[in-house]
């Protein structure tokens, strides 16, 4: 039997937007940009999944995730913001399997539903979420409830009077169980990204390899992973938090940039506090 070489190991990818990124081998470190702004603190319509005979507790599992991925974002924006003030603000809502039929979801800014696999069973990538933009400026989230993992394919690409090639693959999969909390929690903070406007952060496919097998913590959300055993590191990082910044400015979504002189911001902190109230607020200035 002749010896095994490896020449090559090549990873799928995961996290998909439905269109082509051109990535140009030499630029790494840095986030692509996201056709796709808001223009004020969305409200983010999270739609109870359909009733899963195999999993009892889906909706439990599925909403409170989406809800704690919903108010990292919120806190992970607000760091350093005096609490009693954020400006950065994510309406969340729920929207129950009763309520659903003729729901208006023009009211919504950012729309998740869930569901076990894409579809398409021919789609290019297996992925674990999608955000798709429509043009009346709304994002629309697609979570696949099902858990990923990868399996090792070889295959033989050439041999010589010693060795046989061989290249291997991993390909992921859908398991007939339940995405993991890693898992979901990842990918939907992932979503929510692209739904706040941010584009993938690219990285070497050293580093990419890294961060797959556990090795290097993911310097943020919005890398393209592979989903696999060894990726727990998912957290929001100030680097995303930081690019969100660049976007929209400090001082929440839709609101002008920090550039803005003082007598402004102080505007704009009374008409938040207005806005916010559902009493009104009678304020002397
Ligand atoms: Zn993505």
């Amino acid at each position: 039997m002749k010896p095994v070489v490896i020449i090559g190991i090549s990873l799928m990818i995961l996290l998909a937007v439905p269109y082509a990124n051109v990535v140009f081998a030499d630029q790494v470190n840095y986030f692509q940009s996201e056709d796709f702004k808001l223009d004020h603190s969305p409200t983010i319509c999270a739609f109870e999944p359909q009733p899963d005979s195999q999993f009892p507790n889906l909706s439990q599992v599925l909403l409170s995730r989406t809800q704690y991925a919903v108010l990292d974002w919120q806190n992970q924006l607000n760091l350093g913001v005096p609490t009693r003030q954020p400006v950065w603000i994510l309406n969340y809502k729920e929207i129950p399997s009763s309520q659903q039929y003729g729901f208006d979801d023009s009211t919504c800014d950012i729309t998740i539903h869930y569901e076990r696999e894409p579809l398409d069973t021919n789609e290019q990538f297996q992925e674990a979420g999608v955000t798709n933009f429509s043009y009346s400026n709304q994002a629309n989230i697609v979570i696949y409830y099902l858990g990923v993992d990868v399996k090792q394919g070889e295959t033989l690409v050439g041999h010589d009077a010693n060795y046989n090639y061989y290249q291997y693959q991993y390909a992921p999969f859908y398991t007939n169980h339940l995405a993991s909390y890693p898992q979901l929690d990842m990918t939907i903070r992932h979503e929510l990204g692209h739904a706040l406007g941010l584009g993938h952060y690219i990285v070497s496919s050293a580093d990419l390899q890294n961060i797959v097998t556990g090795q290097e913590d993911t310097p943020s959300i919005m890398v393209q992973d592979i989903i696999n055993n060894g990726v727990v590191h998912y957290s929001i990082t100030p680097l995303d938090v930081n690019e969100i910044k660049s976007i929209y400015g400090d001082n929440g979504f839709g609101q002008p940039p920090s550039t803005t002189d003082k007598f402004s911001q102080i505007i704009n902190q009374f008409d938040k506090g207005l806005s916010s109230s559902s009493q009104g607020l009678s304020t002397k200035f």
